[in-house]
């Protein structure tokens, strides 16, 4: 009996010839993400475990399967496997030879623990069939092995609408039995729509948005502001971490550290107060969007929700939106502070965003921001400072972190 892990698919099916270079990049992305899965168990479960190799996974016939996870390494390898986009859920299953006694004693094993905890529970046995030589028809499978678990388990009873207890049986090069379903992360493999750069702040809402636009399959690189001495290197440390834990979902993220200090106290100084934010938020999209550039990325993601602030009405986000040319995703565009922090809290940035540290943006909040700028007037402000030097600066001096 070997223990190995069904992988189906989501919407990767959908994509007719492309459905190849889709399933190509999910199994790499798998990989990476248990690489050194069995190592890791080697040192956790400690004594005399020698140096492990590494899972190996095959497509076949719309499943992805992964073989060679030890078992000490199994949850662990599971809950790696949820956060893999394009996964739309995953069996533990055991695969054993499919000689039909085989089977059932197998699926016996499987049913006993469930029985024991709950031995008045429903059941029902689904079937799939992809040898069409075996000796029952997928229909036989269920009559038979039903019977012969009622046979077993005479507590259990047979209930074909609702079952508590799904018993199910995929005959294939051999026949793979499981019980349990977990729900994947969905979405699209990492790595094929593309890159886009996050705006990320130390809050709640960008850590969100990277998340959803790399659900879709983008590559992220990111960017982050600092306002080093009126921000604090606790407040940098927390969006580093916050990075981290969005490459848990988005895989590997270059992340910009891009002082502000200048450029925020020119405006600051400058410029009008009531106009400062909606400047500086100009400011950051132009310099975003020569990183952008650089790193490949065709779009800007930032974690704008209409209306949550000033900053964020539709007046404020078109005269955003003029100072660059690229796409700007903002995926939380229609959703609730509410329901921004309940995915955060599904995802684990929550606890972090919720830190107490400075952001450049609240050190620098105007008492009476506009919340109707004028395009027109926003530019004017902005053309009478002349940005170019500290931008070029800025960008000289912004720090590279390449976060796994
Ligand atoms: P968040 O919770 O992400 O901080 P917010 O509701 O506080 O968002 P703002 O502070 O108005 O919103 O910022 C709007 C967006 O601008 C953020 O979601 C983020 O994409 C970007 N942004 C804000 N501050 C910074 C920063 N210091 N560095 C990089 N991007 C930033
Ligand atoms: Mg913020």
């Amino acid at each position: 009996m070997e223990k190995v892990l069904l992988v189906r698919y989501t919407e990767i099916h959908l994509k007719g010839l492309n459905r190849p270079y889709f399933e190509r990049a999910l199994v790499t992305n798998m990989k990476r993400a248990l690489h050194g899965i069995n190592s890791l168990a080697a040192e956790e479960g400690g004594e005399g475990l020698p140096a492990a190799e590494e899972p190996y996974i095959e497509r076949e016939h719309g499943r992805i399967y992964v073989r060679g996870v030890r078992e000490e390494a199994f949850e662990a390898a599971l809950d790696r496997l949820t956060r893999v986009f394009g996964i739309h859920s995953i069996s533990p299953a055991w695969a054993v030879d499919k000689e039909w006694e085989t089977v059932v004693a197998a699926a016996g094993e499987l049913m006993a623990p469930l029985v024991e905890k709950a031995p008045n529970s429903t059941f029902k046995v689904f079937a799939r069939r992809s040898d069409k030589h075996y000796q029952f028809n997928s229909d036989a499978i269920c009559r038979e092995l039903g019977g012969r678990m009622l046979e077993l388990y005479p507590t259990l009873s047979v209930d074909v609408h609702t079952p508590e207890i799904k018993l199910c049986v995929e005959i294939r090069d051999r026949a793979y039995i499981y019980c349990e379903e977990i729900k994947g992360a969905n979405g699209m493999p990492i790595g094929t729509a593309g890159k886009a750069t996050l705006l990320i702040s130390g809050g709640i809402d960008s850590p969100v948005a990277g998340y959803m636009m790399a659900k879709r399959g983008l590559t992220l690189s990111a960017v982050h502001f600092y306002s080093y001495p009126y921000t604090s290197e606790r407040a940098r440390d927390k969006v580093v971490e916050l990075t981290k834990l969005v490459s848990k979902y988005a895989g590997e993220i270059r992340l910009h550290l891009v002082p502000f200090t200048e450029i925020q106290m020119t405006i600051y100084e400058q410029c009008p107060e009531k106009e400062t934010t909606v400047l500086m938020r100009r400011l950051m999209m132009k310099i975003s969007e020569r990183i952008a550039r650089e790193e490949g990325a065709m779009a800007l993601i930032t974690g704008e929700s209409l209306g949550q602030v000033a900053s964020q009405t539709l007046e404020a986000l078109n005269v955003t939106n003029d100072a660059v040319s690229m796409p700007v995703f903002r995926p939380l565009i229609g959703f609730d502070k509410d329901e921004i922090m309940d995915i955060a809290r599904r995802i684990g940035t929550y606890e972090t965003s919720i830190l107490p540290y400075e952001d450049c943006c609240t050190v620098f909040v105007p008492k009476h921001p506009v919340t109707k700028p004028k395009l027109d007037e926003l530019r004017a402000s902005e053309a009478k400072v002349d940005f170019s030097a500290m931008i070029e600066k800025a960008l000289a001096d912004a720090e590279l972190m390449v976060i796994r």
